[in-house]
């Protein structure tokens, strides 16, 4: 049986402007193209999961405009159930993105819909209590993300964080997660340590498991009276990094919801991140279930 994966975060429309050079204050500029492209950490890590297998649920917010629909559309494509995806009056939240010819970016998010995600309803709790396993990140309110991993907690739902955007994280929040995964610039930001083997190991006084991504260098796992394991990602050509962390997060849910042990779940989530490296799009790039399984056995 596939694992029932619940996720509570983020739905955004990205919208793209390509430009040569960005434009400074009080300056305009014409751009070469526009793209959108449904995104939101909390909607990636969803479809990241259901690609890789795992029944997922969808715990989040749309608005009433076009956007809304279009976003709701996608998930359902992916196969995430989203009986429990709001459509609230407003706003869809969205990421205003602009990219230069040198690859750099500036990024204005208004979250929109997902600023009333404060708390959870009678559906969202029952949700969580009947899932195997709960995703979290911080682009929606605290106080929604707070609820959730605690409700999970009561009811021995395990909780996997990802704390991005970097901020402080309250202390009840920790101590309702059990699987931080933050990326190194994360895991710098949340303890002062540059280094992410010491920072692993400040965070093991927080949380009883870490997974520390590090980008092409693969990921660093620490666990509360165990060796810390470093995984080395796959030597690939990457074309786009844009939602390499959530779909590493999504396929290691779901091998985990499977049961399979945290070291071994690694080494086929950073199979399914490089696939995604390699092709262009966050959501778009992500890989199915077939192709990280026939990639993982390529590696052998
Ligand atoms: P990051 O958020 O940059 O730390 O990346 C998350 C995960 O995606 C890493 O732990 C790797 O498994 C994978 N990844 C990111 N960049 C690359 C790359 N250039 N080559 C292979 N895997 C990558």
């Amino acid at each position: 049986m596939a694992p029932h994966i619940v996720v509570l975060g983020s739905t955004n429309m990205d919208l793209v402007a390509y430009v040569p050079e960005a434009p400074r204050r009080g300056e305009t500029v014409t751009g070469r193209e526009f793209r959108t492209f449904p995104g939101g950490k909390g909607a990636n890590q969803a479809v990241a999961a259901a690609r890789a297998g795992a029944t997922v649920s969808m715990i989040g917010a749309v608005g009433t405009d076009a956007f809304g629909t279009q976003l709701r559309t996608a998930l359902d494509h992916s196969g995430v159930d989203t009986d429990l995806l709001r459509t609230v009056e407003g706003a869809t939240g969205t990421a205003h993105i602009v990219v230069d010819d040198d690859g750099g970016n500036a990024i204005v998010v208004v979250p929109g819909a997902n600023a009333t995600l404060t708390g959870l309803t009678h559906g969202d709790e029952a949700l969580i209590t009947s899932a195997d396993l709960l995703l979290l990140q911080l682009e929606i309110p605290l106080d929604g993300v707070v609820a959730a991993a605690r409700h999970a907690r009561e009811h021995g739902v395990r909780t996997v964080l990802t704390p991005a955007p970097a901020q402080q994280l309250p202390p009840e929040l920790l101590d309702a997660t059990d699987l931080l995964i933050p990326n190194e610039h994360e895991a710098a930001a949340l303890t002062g340590a540059a280094d992410p083997h010491a920072a692993a190991h400040a965070l093991l006084d927080r949380v009883p498991e870490v997974v520390v991504t590090l980008g092409a260098e693969g990921s660093l796992y620490a666990a509360r009276g165990a060796e810390p394991v470093t995984v080395p990602a796959p030597r690939v050509t990457a074309v786009d990094t844009t939602g390499a962390g959530d779909t590493f997060v999504g396929a290691l849910a779901a091998a985990l919801g499977e049961g399979r042990p945290l070291p071994s779940a690694l080494g086929w989530a950073s199979t399914a991140a490089a696939l995604s490296v390699q092709r262009p799009g966050a959501a778009a790039a992500m890989p199915y279930r077939t192709e990280i399984d026939a990639a993982a056995e390529a590696e052998r």
